[in-house]
């Protein structure tokens, strides 16, 4: 969680305790359970926003694979180049075989993602476009947020692909045309990105700079400094998920567990 205020390079050497809220995808839950709290208290927040959700063509695999381990006691499938046979009797079984789907799926070419989840997805009874149209925010809704001033929509990409696993053109245009189409359709700049799945190299960074984004985040474990004005690109974040108990987050939001994560160490870049 991070998020970004207007003017932030102004202030954020001032200012001693902030703390910054961000979500990534653009899932409808941001509307319907966030958004009150926020604006119950005032704060602001920033979603960034995958244009395959409120186009309605998104692929939500983690959360299809999530529900299929959960709902099974094995797993077994041969992809084209790959197979996997996973154990999902318990608990911590269900735990190790999500952990081996997804890192089977991030390494997938995304021009073939769709051919090879679906026979795999119709196997255990799902479709392609299972989650979609129950959990993700339609364009009126992210324009319905993007008229509060509490809130700043960001980019995401099209297609919410690992970028690393594209061409250099790929990569770009998934940044590129994610920014244009957003600010198309919620009649504002589109100034902040988020890398999905945190996964980016070089060559990322150097086109959210050259597309003119102000800010980019990662999924790196740390807490901001002021030193990061001159990296904006590499912002790190601190996650808060289903697993954060309270105790966690009071750690979180002290600094005090990503202190620990990097061993006092500040990551800046
Ligand atoms: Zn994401």
């Amino acid at each position: 969680m991070k998020c970004f205020l207007p003017g932030w390079k102004r202030i954020l050497p001032q200012i001693r305790k902030f703390v910054i809220f961000t979500f990534d995808d653009g899932y409808k839950d941001n509307l319907l359970y966030a958004y009150p709290v926020f604006r119950k208290y005032n704060t602001p927040f920033t979603v960034y926003v995958t244009n395959s959700f409120p186009e309605k063509y998104a692929i939500l695999w983690w959360y299809i694979i999530e529900d299929m381990v959960l709902k099974n006691n094995n797993i077994s499938y041969s992809f084209s180049d790959c197979s996997i046979n996973a154990d999902c009797a318990t608990y911590i079984k269900k735990e190790t075989a999500f952990s081996s789907l997804r890192g089977l799926i991030t390494k997938f070419n995304e021009e073939n993602l769709e051919n090879e989840l679906t026979g795999f997805f119709n196997k255990y009874g799902y479709g392609i476009s299972d989650f979609n149209k129950e959990m993700t925010l339609t364009w009126e809704e992210v324009t319905q947020l993007a008229r509060d001033p509490l809130v700043t929509i960001g980019a995401h990409t099209l297609n919410h692909y690992n970028l690393c696993n594209l061409t250099d053109e790929q990569s770009f245009r998934e940044i590129s045309e994610s920014k244009r189409l957003i600010e198309s359709k919620i009649n504002c700049e589109v100034k902040h990105f988020s890398y999905p799945l945190g996964m980016y190299r070089t060559r990322e960074t150097g086109h959210v700079k050259n597309i003119n984004f102000m800010t980019a985040t990662t999924t790196k474990t740390a807490n901001i400094f002021s030193s990061h004005i001159d990296y904006p690109f590499t912002l790190p974040r601190i996650s808060v998920n289903a697993l954060t108990t309270e105790k966690v987050m009071t750690l979180q939001v002290n600094g005090f567990f990503p202190a620990i994560l990097n061993r006092f160490h500040r990551v800046i870049h």
